[in-house]
């Protein structure tokens, strides 16, 4: 996946989940803040209930008491109930518009017309009872009928209205939660699908041919690219070990170091490529040559080394003189024919592998002096 495709993925999937949870946050908040508004309808439309039955409670008893105190007592209670039955009828009245709004709009200006007869009527019977004259029957009934019966239905339609609207805005927080739930879920999975899959799966590949890549690296860094043998990096890493194993366990080890005889004159009769190509078929005829336990580099030039553990400097003698024979009888590309000088050194127990490396080259220049195409032990 590109970093641009990832990119995108990645940013879609975050503004679908922010707009899902922005979108769910401003539903929820209209529901709720309409939920708040309409609970202090709902209290209001109640308590205006209370008033106006206490209110009709009052009045009888105002025109009923037979002391003139409790009388005094009512009445004032029943200005104070009139007067805060106003006050509140005016608080709901501002309340009673957009999504709080009755179903129909003659509703509202019915209860405030009962509303209207009901105070006068109270007021008339407050009046009456004032001036110590008994009540008419038809004004008790009127009192009873405008109070008790008309107004209070009218509440009660307001209250059952705003019950049945709270009901349904809670189902609808229900659906709402329910889809806020699906869609959260339907979210992750295609962020799971269309994003964190390919994401892992490229992960894992990359992580796979970086270490593909570094193996390369590290067989690269130890090898020499023109013969395929090892170069000499490798032979500082398992030189050391070989010469460790041989001390301890009080086995052999030996080096076998060669160097093409006369080789600057190949170079200069034939060319560099050719040089080069003569380099690659030694190497290979060398590497064929040995046990899969010995270790053969190109230490440089034309000069190369075999390491043969387990080999005392009789048998290492043995190789190097077969090597010798095998490339002097080998037909190498372009015709050309070669000779190698070799020497060979058995490692000595608690030698340095500097001492032991100038030994194998001593016997090998030894070699050289003595005529070239031999073999010196060192
Ligand atoms: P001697 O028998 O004493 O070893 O003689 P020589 O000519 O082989 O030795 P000398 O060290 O004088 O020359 C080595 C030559 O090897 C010099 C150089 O041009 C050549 N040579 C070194 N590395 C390479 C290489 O990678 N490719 C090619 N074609 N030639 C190389
Ligand atoms: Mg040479
Ligand atoms: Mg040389």
């Amino acid at each position: 996946m590109t970093k641009f495709a990832l990119t995108w993925r990645y940013a879609s999937a975050l503004l679908l989940l922010a707009a899902l949870a922005g979108g769910s946050y401003l539903v929820l908040d209209r529901v709720m803040e309409g939920e708040k508004r309409r609970a202090v309808v709902l209290d209001l439309s109640m308590r205006q209930r209370m008033l106006a039955q206490r209110v009709v409670v009052l009045g009888f008893v105002a025109d009923r008491a037979p002391l003139p105190t409790v009388r005094e007592t009512a009445l004032a209670d029943m200005q104070g109930a009139i007067r805060e039955l106003l006050s509140l009828h005016a608080r709901l009245g501002g309340l009673q518009t957009g999504d709080l709004a009755p179903p129909n709009s003659a509703s509202w200006q019915e209860i405030t017309w009962r509303m209207d007869v009901f105070v006068n009527t109270a007021r008339t019977v407050a009046r009456q009872a004032q001036a110590g004259k008994p009540l008419s029957q038809a004004l008790v009934r009127r009192l009873h009928e405008t109070g008790g019966l008309e107004l209070l239905a009218g509440l009660d339609a307001l209250i059952l209205h705003h019950q049945a609207a709270s009901e349904h805005s809670l189902a609808l927080l229900d659906r709402l939660q329910l889809a806020f739930l699906l869609g959260t879920l339907a979210l992750l999975a295609f962020m799971g699908v269309v994003l964190f899959r390919p994401l892992v799966n490229d992960i894992v590949a990359d992580r796979r041919s970086l270490e593909i890549a570094n193996e390369e690296l590290a067989k690269l860094a130890t090898v020499d690219c023109l013969t395929g043998l090892f170069n000499r990096r490798k032979l500082d890493e398992v030189v050391v070990r070989e010469m460790e194993l041989a001390r301890r366990y009080a086995d052999h080890v030996s080096l076998l170091m060669f160097d093409i005889d006369h080789f600057k004159a190949i170079n200069d009769t034939l060319g560099h490529a050719v040089g080069d190509r003569v380099l690659a078929e030694l190497g290979r005829l060398a590497a064929t040559g040995m046990r899969s336990v010995d270790y053969v580099f190109r230490l440089g030039g034309e000069e190369f080394l075999i390491l043969a553990p387990r080999t005392d400097d009789h048998a290492a003698f043995g190789v190097a003189e077969k090597l010798r024979q095998t490339i002097a009888d080998h037909a190498f590309p372009d015709g050309v024919r070669l000779t190698v000088s070799f020497g060979v050194a058995e490692y000595r127990p608690g030698e340095s592998l500097e001492d032991w490396l100038t030994r194998v080259d001593q016997a090998m220049y030894a070699a050289k002096r003595g005529g070239r195409n031999k073999t010196m032990a060192g």
